[in-house]
């Protein structure tokens, strides 16, 4: 049998890496359990001519190679968009971030707000041992309560006291006292938000970055990975396939690559089962109206609500959707650890569908043309407080039986689709390495 690198993946990852073989002049066998390759890239058309990415998906990376490299797979044919970002909370609509635009809110709101975080803003910085405390420090306590941490529950599926601050990065802006009064005061805007810019394909949705992944690699679809060999190199799928590697590429998510590794210690394969990542569902809705939303997304604080978040693809290129015709895409979280999915997803639907009533982005006369959902099994990694001394133990036992991990859910971080094609280009620099060809 022939022996060669291998990639498991046809996402962002596997793009990555097949793009850094192919630089070698490798074209490599690239394996997914799907019937569609692009993994969270994918987007999908209906028959009633919406289309939907596997959730909100925007280009807002600032590497100018990847710019540049993401323009060309689209033939330079991208929207170039100012991002439109708003609140929703307890019936107002608020500016985002919320931190710096208080004035939406009640005035005797603002001033427990503001009085709170006087408090915290004259305190000593101190090392913090959650998230939660970091909220606390960073906005004051009422502020932190009403807004983040209660976003944390709905979107991280735990308690911001769960939470380390890893994966804060500029995620979560900390306002000066100034800011905080400016915005308190009156309408203003600042830039402040770590995306002001972002880029999409004017056609065919998100997955047409992906262009030139069929020609680069030879991608074998409905082959699900089923175990892996690490001293005989092997790996077999659930079709009945096999076939032997040199050196192995995977994006596979950890907690389901660990039990598939003949030999895997047991202590290995627990704490890849403590590593915790949400579920999404992605209720899809297609409706007779343009004029939905003002922001291209809508983050939604209030627990009663069953989503999340809200986008509306139509306002990313007007090829999503017919003319004259919007569409909606909420995400409904759970969480294997934290908030199981135990409803049926036509109950989902219905309830999101209720929900956008309720919130008012829907109205009594709209017409919905198109309804579906799709389950994400893997959205985002959670980053509790047991994920840091899990993913190391995991990631030493795959560096010691050399595979070469790659990608949101085999780094198991919070990446961009930027960085997972940047993750899967170096594990496929680590395995030409290994098999000496670099
Ligand atoms: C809701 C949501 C919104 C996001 N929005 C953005 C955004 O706006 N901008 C942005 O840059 N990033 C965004 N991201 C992040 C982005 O999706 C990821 O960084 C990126 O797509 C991950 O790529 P990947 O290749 O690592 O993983 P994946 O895309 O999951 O690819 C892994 C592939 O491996 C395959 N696979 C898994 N197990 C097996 C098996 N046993 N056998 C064979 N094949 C298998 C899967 O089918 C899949 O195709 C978002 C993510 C989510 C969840």
């Amino acid at each position: 049998m022939k022996k060669d690198i291998v990639v498991i993946g046809t996402g962002m990852a596997g793009f990555g890496a097949a793009s850094r073989l192919s630089h070698e002049g490798i074209r490599p066998v690239v394996y997914d359990r799907n019937d569609y390759y692009g993994g969270h890239t994918a987007s999908f058309r209906d028959a009633s001519g919406f289309l939907f990415d596997l959730g909100p998906h925007i280009s807002f990376t600032k590497d100018a190679r990847i710019q540049d490299l993401l323009a060309s797979h689209v033939d330079q044919e991208y929207e170039a968009l100012q991002v439109k970002l708003d609140n929703y909370w307890r019936g107002l609509r608020l500016t985002h971030p919320v931190q710096l635009h208080l004035n939406g809110l009640p005035h005797e709101l603002v001033v427990e707000i503001i009085a709170d975080f006087v408090k915290v803003h004259d305190a000593p910085e101190r090392p913090v041992a959650n998230y939660e405390e970091w909220l606390i420090a960073s906005y004051g306590r009422k502020f932190a309560e009403l807004f983040p941490m209660q976003y944390t529950r709905k979107y991280h599926l735990t308690t911001a006291s769960n939470m380390s601050t890893e994966w804060l990065g500029p995620r979560m802006y900390r306002p000066s006292l100034q800011e905080l009064l400016r915005g308190a005061l009156a309408p203003w805007q600042p830039e402040v938000h770590y995306i002001t810019h972002f880029r999409y394909p004017k056609q065919g949705g998100f997955l047409s970055y992906l262009g030139p992944l069929p020609q680069i690699a030879d991608i074998r679809l409905r082959h699900e990975v089923v175990s892996i060999d690490p001293k005989a190199r092997g790996i077999r799928f659930a079709n009945g396939a096999a076939v032997a590697y040199d050196e192995l590429v995977t994006s596979i998510a950890l907690p389901a690559l660990l039990p598939m590794i003949a030999g895997a210690p047991t202590d290995v394969v627990d704490a890849a089962r403590r590593l915790a990542c949400s579920t999404c569902v992605l209720v899809n809705v297609g409706v007779d109206r343009a004029d939905l939303s003002e922001g291209q997304i809508t983050y939604i604080y209030d627990e009663d609500i069953c989503f999340t978040r809200l986008s509306f693809p139509h306002m990313l290129s007007a090829t999503n959707a017919p003319p004259d015709c919007g569409s909606i895409q909420a995400e409904v979280y759970f969480s294997d650890k934290y908030r199981p999915l135990d409803t049926a997803i036509e109950t989902l639907i219905d309830r999101v569908i209720a929900d956008l009533h309720r919130c008012g982005t829907l109205r009594e006369n709209d017409r919905i043309l198109y309804r579906g959902a799709k389950v994400v099994r893997y959205a985002n990694v959670i980053f509790d407080l047991e994920r840091t001394a899990a993913l190391e133990t995991v990631h030493g036992y795959l560096d010691d039986i050399g595979l070469h991990y790659c990608g949101r859910y085999g780094d198991w971080g919070y990446m961009w689709t930027d960085e997972s094609f940047i993750s899967g280009e170096r594990a496929a620099e680590s395995a030409l390495s290994a098999s000496g060809r670099s």
